[in-house]
């Protein structure tokens, strides 16, 4: 299969393309930069979809970009990186003579209103409520496919938690404090942890990209991208602090992460939901890291 990956030169297009390329499958890299195995977005534009069986969208500013202030401009970056990428893409798969079997994007659970109770599955109902949430809405609507392809390509949408993994995303930050033994809850650490070890986001997205064994359905099938397991941020610091073997004595008072963060990105740390990934069982998908303890394992030995 020919699978076309917008940001797969990222955290999770590395490992993803990784795994296609192990099982035999061609990766065309869309980017920002030209290079060997890449077109950019503009050729993507001007050109039309290269062809392929499988597309997949990363792209987006990070969101925990340590180095961005929470201000109006990365708001913007943060859309507009996510939104423009998914419609251009989208648009290309339309006007295509030969479209994809499958169009994959990953989105987040930030989508479903932090509790401490309340447990979200694919099938939950949700209305925005914040400036996340938001962004979610009108991420998932600009992956939509016009009618006149819903027939040839299926349309998947993966709510990924917090993606853990030793080259990106969260664990890079966290485990230079962890080994210095400067490691602590945030708040009060009852808020819930949605995660997902990377090597199992590259499989399901992998897994989602297979061939539908019918028509596709004209709708966006949604599957929660998160591990089965249902921690707190507690059960995670005490876990990593363990396989570590460092102490994990430091909490983090919310009003530090607010202030570091913005309140608005901080939620996604401070706040958390109870995320099940139902259909994403049901669909057959195997975990390789199902718990804390042998996704935390992998990672540090690695
Ligand atoms: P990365 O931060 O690694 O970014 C992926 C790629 O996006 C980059 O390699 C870059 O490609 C492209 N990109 C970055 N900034 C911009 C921009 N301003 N405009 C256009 N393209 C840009 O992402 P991950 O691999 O960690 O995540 C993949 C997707 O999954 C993202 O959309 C993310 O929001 C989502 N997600 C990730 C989670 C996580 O914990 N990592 C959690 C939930 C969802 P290039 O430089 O080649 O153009």
């Amino acid at each position: 299969m020919r699978v076309l990956i917008g940001g797969g030169s990222g955290f999770v297009g590395r490992e993803l393309t990784r795994l296609l390329k192990n099982k035999g499958h061609e990766v065309t890299v869309i980017s920002r930069q030209p290079g060997p195995g890449k077109i950019t977005w503009g050729e993507l534009e001007s050109h039309g979809l290269p062809p392929c069986e499988g597309a997949v969208n990363l792209a987006g500013e990070n969101l925990m970009n340590p180095l961005r202030w929470w201000n109006e401009s990365y708001k913007k970056d943060l859309f507009s990186s996510r939104i423009d990428t998914t419609k251009s893409l989208a648009q290309a798969i339309a006007a295509s003579s030969s479209p994809p079997h499958s169009w994959v994007v990953v989105s987040g659970v930030a989508c479903y209103k932090p509790s401490l109770t309340a447990e979200y599955t694919e099938e939950s109902a949700w209305t925005p409520f914040d400036i996340l949430s938001k962004l979610v809405k009108e991420w998932e609507a600009s992956a939509l496919l016009p009618e006149n392809v819903t027939n040839t390509t299926k349309q998947v949408v993966i709510r990924a938690g917090a993606v853990l993994g030793r080259d990106g995303g969260a664990m890079k930050q966290m485990l230079l404090p962890f080994w210095l033994g400067l490691g602590g809850t945030l708040g009060s650490g009852r808020q819930p942890f949605p995660w997902i070890h990377v090597s199992d986001l590259a499989g399901l997205i992998a897994h989602a990209l297979e061939p539908p064994a019918d028509t596709p359905s004209p709708s966006q099938q949604v599957l929660n991208g998160v591990a089965p397991a249902l921690n707190t941020n507690l059960e995670f610091t005490k876990e990593l602090g363990r396989v570590l073997r460092r102490p994990t004595i430091f909490p983090v008072p919310g009003f530090v992460m607010n202030t570091l963060m913005g309140s608005e990105r901080a939620i996604v740390l401070m706040e958390g939901q109870k995320v099940i990934p139902k259909r994403t069982q049901e669909a057959g998908f195997q975990y390789k890291y199902p718990d804390l303890t042998s996704a935390l394992k992998e990672i540090v030995r690695s």
